[in-house]
């Protein structure tokens, strides 16, 4: 599958918004929404009023690059959301949020989501005591997220538990750092999503 290889702030200050995609230096004076919040490029600071699709697409961008999908998967995913009941929007962001690698970063075991799937994806992760290395599972309320006791020797993922402490898990989540593992006490509701996300837009912008 392509990935983006690129410079992952230069995504950031296009959205010119922090979408947290480099863990602890997101959260320095290093960041580069913080240092240059305009859009990168010769015609960055000269940009004009955007029309209602660029609102759309602009907002679908974000939260696509938000989670890190491709622009595939991001759609393969709002196509289930579509399928669901309920308000579309609501539930694209409950399928966005309880993919595997983002539950992980939730609960503070990776600094960031890229590094979170690239944990998964090396079989970290159990889900209910099961080796699991997709990325994309999706969790399910009661499941149990915990590191492999293999891995509990490894130097980056023992420092981000030791960390774990100190980051704001949301509620839906429960995290026991001693034993390794968290829970995912409920769906998270769509209140609890803090970022700033206009998920109307993203439909609208499919719905065309
Ligand atoms: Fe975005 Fe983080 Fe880079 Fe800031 S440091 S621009 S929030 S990825």
């Amino acid at each position: 599958m392509a990935r983006y290889r690129g410079s992952v702030c230069r995504l950031c200050r296009r959205e010119t918004q922090k979408l947290y995609l480099k863990g602890d230096r997101c959260f320095s004076d290093k960041c580069a929404v913080e240092r240059r919040a305009y859009p990168p490029g010769q015609h960055g600071q000269g940009r004009s009023k955007l029309s209602d699709y660029g609102l759309q697409l602009r907002e679908k961008q974000k939260v696509k690059r938000m989670y890190g999908l491709a622009e595939k998967q991001f759609h393969l995913t709002y196509v289930k959301a579509t399928r669901m009941r309920g308000v579309t929007g609501h539930s694209l962001l409950q399928l966005l949020e309880t993919r595997l690698d983002n539950v992980v970063y939730r609960l503070g075991f990776a600094n960031s989501r890229s590094q979170a799937r690239h944990w998964v994806r090396h079989g970290h992760f159990m889900v209910n005591g099961r080796r699991v290395d997709i990325p994309s599972l999706k969790v399910k309320m009661g499941d149990v997220v915990a590191v492999r006791e293999k891995s509990r020797q490894v130097a980056q993922l023992k420092q981000a538990m030791e960390a774990v402490a100190r980051r704001q898990i949301p509620a839906w989540l429960e995290v026991d750092a001693a034993a390794f593992q968290g829970t995912v006490k409920a769906l998270p509701a769509r209140e609890e999503l803090t970022m700033p996300m206009q998920e109307q837009l993203i439909v609208e912008l499919y719905s065309r």
